[in-house]
């Protein structure tokens, strides 16, 4: 029966895209993409020679209608998003919601997630966390936003732009306080991936010590408030406070 089905794509290694999504891709008379131009060329090079139907944040309930028109036809259609999984941190939500309320199947096929690659790299991978993407702009509402966030006992996963990097870690400093662990991971997947770890109060100066730390793509994982005592989970206290790394 036709589906939507959801398909992450590379978010910098063309070899990340998965064998079961290269089949969709292949398989698909239409594929929906944030920016038709941008995918056109990636998925090409994969092999796919569907039809595209353009869906981004602007005109995802025309696309919903579009894409729902397709499979009432029984024509199958692949999601992606210009990089990684689609909607997270992406267009797609809504066009998900208006496809499963019609009543037809829609299909997560796994794949490369920025979020999920860097949290795996922080060492904290038996705690909890909590992805939140990109914090807002203005630094009012970042404020507001950081200040929510700051009691939390979970680990935090932001997205983060390179020209706001900075802005954004001396934020993270002043609202959680220079102690917590910070996991910067840079570039992942690409040729100049890098991956640094210290505590929030260092992590401005070594962005600063060179400008090229300061470029590419950037999911920030910030260590969660330690734990409150009374909650008889002592072994997890324990672990937080002689936590060296991350
Ligand atoms: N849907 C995507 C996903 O599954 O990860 C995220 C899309 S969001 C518009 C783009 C943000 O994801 C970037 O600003 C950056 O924070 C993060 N990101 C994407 N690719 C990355 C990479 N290769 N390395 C580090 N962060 C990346």
């Amino acid at each position: 029966s036709p589906a939507l089905y959801l398909a992450p794509t590379p978010i910098g290694n063309l070899g990340d895209i998965t064998v079961r999504t290269l089949e969709v891709l292949r398989a698909v008379r239409w594929v929906a993409a944030e920016d038709t131009r941008h995918s056109a060329p990636l998925l090409a090079r994969f092999g796919c020679a569907a039809k595209m139907i353009a869906c981004h944040e602007h005109n995802e309930e025309a696309a919903a209608a579009q894409v729902i028109g397709r499979l009432a036809d029984g024509e199958s259609v692949a999601l992606v998003s210009d990089a990684g999984t689609p909607a997270i941190s992406d267009p797609g939500a809504r066009l998900v919601a208006r496809v499963r309320d019609a009543g037809y199947r829609v299909v997560p096929l796994p794949g490369p997630c920025a979020a999920v690659t860097a949290f795996s790299a922080a060492g904290l991978a038996d705690a909890h966390f909590l992805f939140y993407g990109f914090l807002p702009a203005k630094a009012g509402q970042r404020q507001e936003a950081l200040r929510g966030l700051a009691a939390l006992p979970y680990a935090l996963v932001f997205y983060e732009a390179p020209h706001r990097i900075v802005d954004t870690v001396a934020a993270l400093a002043e609202a959680f306080g220079g102690e917590r662990r910070l996991l910067l991971a840079r570039e992942l997947t690409k040729l100049f991936e890098q991956i640094h770890s210290c505590p929030l109060a260092e992590a401005v100066a070594w962005l600063t010590a060179d400008s090229d730390r300061q470029r590419g793509e950037f999911v920030l994982v910030v260590a969660g408030a330690a734990a409150v005592a009374d909650d008889g989970d002592s072994e997890r206290v324990l672990r937080l406070l002689l936590a060296e790394g991350l």
